[in-house]
């Protein structure tokens, strides 16, 4: 059992982990997988295994969204009065903030979170659920059109089964985003978490069962990409599919919901630039432009991996990054001195070594060359910040690393820092750093991407879309008003006078 010297295991994450094998859970059932089989899932800060998971088959997942299907037909979750639903769903919000300790401490375990980040990933779950409950509330779901000779109106309805295939950087964060809207609209879901993150999803639909939603409205499917998710992908029962996660397995599930025509959304990866400008404060920006990059240990799909910096002043801030890089605390997750924690598996720690190699061998030079870090008593996979220089063109600064891994480069005048932005496939997020507010909007307009933030990064107010284009995404976007209206199908109704 994983413990830290510093944050102790609550009695009830150590009770939920000893349950292992944990199930699915499918029709509000606690359910094993067909063939019996499991996998372990991993403290990323010690390689210790928390606990194994049911790995869910094609015929657990038929279930899963048969179950869905007759959740929402058979009981009276679409058709109850929003402020039924919208209460329930309150329910559970209050639920999880009164074990938000409880959740913190699975997701910090699972994901390799830094606690106090797990922390703020629960809350905004909570935040979440209330905010789609409100809108739901208030968004007209009749309205009268004006048809010469009829009467006519357009209603808004939920759809039925929706589909959910998450990534393992923030498991519980994004399962708000993307299910609260789904949920407060009518709809019924089944979630297929990362292999690395199922602990969160399965806690969560726990506790949905425990405060009265009713059986079948929530779903998880635990499993790995093959076979589980391609099963929820490619099933016809779903009427819409949500994917949180890479460009090649985006790909691969617009083509399956595209066989059987069901609506999808992708967000996608990104390679997210900041601009920063000879007006700023050097070091206050660098003290942000380090934030950013070691946030979650770089594993942010919107994050700041290109650093585009006046030549007026790209000596001095790439001195003072690369400063604060070296002497930020590598550390456990659970312990509250850590101020960046561990990336979450093997994979992703070669991945990271091997960009830095591969970006050294194409010419990069090492502002600060990054690798392997040590803790102490942890075996970990534990990596320290690194910092690259020189042409964009290099591997480091055009694909995705996924790591605490900037790329910076200098130039001269706006239209070339605009030029170098948008020179990439992906348009997730960018940032502009500047006192000149003309010119902050200016350049924020012209980087192609779905968000452009000015003397920030890597901020998502409710209501504000968050949605990447180009490599970066299709479909939709989360956030917003218009996500909840995604999760609503029209009807028009028309009556001969
Ligand atoms: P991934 O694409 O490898 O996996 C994501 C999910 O897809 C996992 O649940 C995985 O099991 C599943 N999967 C894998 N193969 C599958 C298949 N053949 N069919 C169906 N499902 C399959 O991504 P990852 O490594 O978990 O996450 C990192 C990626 O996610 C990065 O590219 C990152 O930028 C992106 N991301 C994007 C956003 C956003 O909002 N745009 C947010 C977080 C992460």
């Amino acid at each position: 059992m994983p413990l830290s010297a510093s944050t102790p295991l609550l009695p009830e994450v150590a009770a939920f982990l000893s349950e292992s094998p944990l199930k699915a859970v499918i029709g509000g059932k606690d359910v094993a997988s067909s063939n019996g089989e499991t996998f372990p899932t991993r403290d990323p800060g010690s390689k210790e295994l928390l606990a194994e998971v049911c790995a869910m088959q094609a015929d657990d997942v038929d279930r899963a969204v048969r179950a869905a299907g007759e959740a929402f037909e058979k009981t009276s979750w679409a058709t109850m009065p929003p402020d039924e639903r919208g209460a329930m769903l309150m329910r559970l919000a209050d639920a999880v903030e009164e074990r938000k300790a409880i959740f913190a401490q699975i997701e910090a375990l699972d994901a390799g979170k830094i606690l106090a980040q797990a922390e703020w990933d629960v809350q905004n779950l909570i935040d979440t659920l209330r905010y789609y409950v409100q809108m739901a509330l208030h968004v007209e779901r009749r309205t009268t059109l004006a048809a010469a000779g009829f009467e006519a109106y357009a209603a808004r309805l939920p759809w039925g089964p929706c589909g959910f295939i998450f990534p393992w950087n923030f498991p519980l964060l994004l399962i708000g985003w993307n299910i609260s809207p789904a949920l407060a609209a009518g709809n019924t879901v089944v979630i297929k978490p990362a292999e690395d993150t199922s602990l969160s999803a399965i806690y969560l639909a726990r506790l949905a069962r425990e405060v009265g939603i009713p059986d079948g409205v929530i779903n998880v499917v635990p499993g790995p990409g093959e076979p589980t998710g391609a099963a929820l992908a490619a099933h016809p029962g779903l009427r819409r599919m949500s994917f949180t996660g890479s460009p090649e397995v985006g790909r691969r599930i617009a083509a399956a919901c595209g066989r059987n025509l069901v609506p999808v959304k992708l967000e996608l990866g990104g390679k997210g630039a900041a601009v920063v400008f000879d007006d700023v404060d050097v070091a206050q920006t660098a003290e942000k432009l380090v934030g950013a990059i070691t946030f979650h240990t770089g594993q942010v799909c919107c994050t700041a991996s290109r650093w585009i910096v006046h030549q007026a002043i790209y000596p001095e801030l790439v001195h003072l990054c690369a400063e604060r890089m070296k002497a930020l605390r590598v550390g456990y997750e659970m312990d509250s001195a850590a101020q960046m924690g561990p990336v979450v598996n093997e994979k992703q720690f070669q991945r990271v070594l091997g960009y830095l190699k591969r970006g050294r061998e194409e010419g990069a030079e090492a502002m600060l060359p990054g690798g392997p870090a040590t803790v102490a008593g942890r075996d970990g996979f534990y990596v320290q910040p690194a910092l690259l220089a020189g042409a964009l063109t290099n591997v480091a600064a055009r694909e995705e690393i996924f790591g605490p891994v900037a790329y910076v480069a200098s130039f001269r005048d706006e239209a070339e820092a605009v030029r170098m932005v948008n020179a990439t496939d992906y348009g997730l997020a960018n940032s502009v750093w500047t006192r000149d507010l003309t010119r902050a909007y200016r350049v924020a307009e012209q980087m192609a991407a779905g968000s452009s933030w000015i003397n920030c990064h890597n901020v998502f107010p409710h209501g504000v879309p968050y949605a990447g284009i180009h490599k970066s995404g299709l479909g939709g976007g989360v956030l917003s008003v218009e996500t909840l209206m995604d999760y609503w199908r029209n009807l028009s109704v028309v009556r001969a006078p």
